[in-house]
């Protein structure tokens, strides 16, 4: 683990759960493609990236979640390393004690500000608009404001499609925008690429069947959510019935990510005109129009 694949000439990635890309710039020098998962895992990517011979120039982060960038801090640190980042993300990395306060949507309690959710705070930068290393696209939904970045034909693309091992684990995987996401789905079937390089699980080649999978992924919890809003239900009653169908287990981190990602698919429901909100009894809640055909 945390070795380099070699990918061509001049891109390699670290062989690790939140995969690092590492882009040759020139002889010896190289930028990354997000810094890890720890400090712990950043110190032993830099390592494997010393004995290559090569010195990191700077980091872009994908998006802001903590897996993608709790090794700035330490890069940034010890080595002045300058981290760069897009969007409203870049004002998560900047401040990550965010992260847990949009989840939760108040001053979380302690047991929520762990690693998962809370990254080492380091100072993130725009990407410089004169950069010629690589290219890059917004393609948000997953989070904020993600971004793909290409080099050559080879695009590195974050977490902006969940691999199959990933949704049979989490079920409802994290999305903030579901407009948005379906959105970048669509536009990443139109890349033009040789290889796509997501941070988590198996390098994807074909990217239509990838980009099928998650909109059927998308389609079926907007299944779930409308059959089950034929009666009126509350946002709570919503989220303990998809909880209870995935038997999702009890996780305070899985909790409030999911809760976040039902509330944008009620969102996403609601300005399509599939769901209709209103006041019963006192109670916000969503019912299902009924010439909806799901
Ligand atoms: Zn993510
Ligand atoms: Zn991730």
């Amino acid at each position: 683990m945390y070795e380099l694949i070699k990918v061509n000439d001049e891109i390699y990635y670290v062989n690790c759960p939140s995969r690092v890309g590492v882009v040759k710039i020139a002889d010896n020098e190289v930028f990354l493609v997000d810094s890890g998962s720890s400090k712990d895992a950043i110190k032993k990517i830099k390592k494997n990236i010393d004995d290559m011979g090569f010195s990191i120039k700077y980091v872009v982060n994908t998006h802001s979640h903590a897996d993608h960038i709790s090794g700035n801090k330490y890069l940034q640190e010890n080595f002045g390393i300058n981290i760069y980042g897009h969007g409203i993300d870049k004002y998560f990395i900047n401040e990550p004690n965010l992260e847990s306060m949009f989840l939760y949507g108040a001053s979380p309690y302690n047991t929520l500000k762990n690693h998962f959710l809370l990254a080492p705070k380091s100072i993130c930068d725009d990407i410089p608009s004169n950069i010629l290393d690589f290219s890059f696209m917004e393609l948000s939904g997953h989070s904020f404001s993600d971004i793909v970045i290409k080099c050559g034909d080879i695009w590195f693309i974050g977490d902006i499609v969940f691999n199959e091992e990933a949704v049979l684990k989490y079920h409802v995987p994290f999305i903030f925008n579901v407009g948005n996401y379906l959105k970048s789905l669509e536009k990443l079937r139109n890349l033009d690429g040789s290889l796509f390089i997501p941070s988590h699980g198996p390098i994807i080649a074909n990217v239509n069947e990838v980009v099928d999978f998650n909109i059927k992924v998308i389609k079926d919890i907007v299944k779930l959510i409308l059959d089950f809003c034929d009666v009126y239900h509350t946002t709570e009653e919503i989220f303990d019935y998809i909880l209870s169908f995935y038997k999702i287990s009890n996780d305070y981190n899985q909790s409030v990510l999911v809760a976040s990602t039902i509330r944008s698919f009620l969102s996403y429901l609601v300005d399509e005109s599939m769901l209709k909100i209103e006041f019963l009894n006192n109670r916000l809640c969503y019912l299902k129009y009924k010439n909806i055909d799901n």
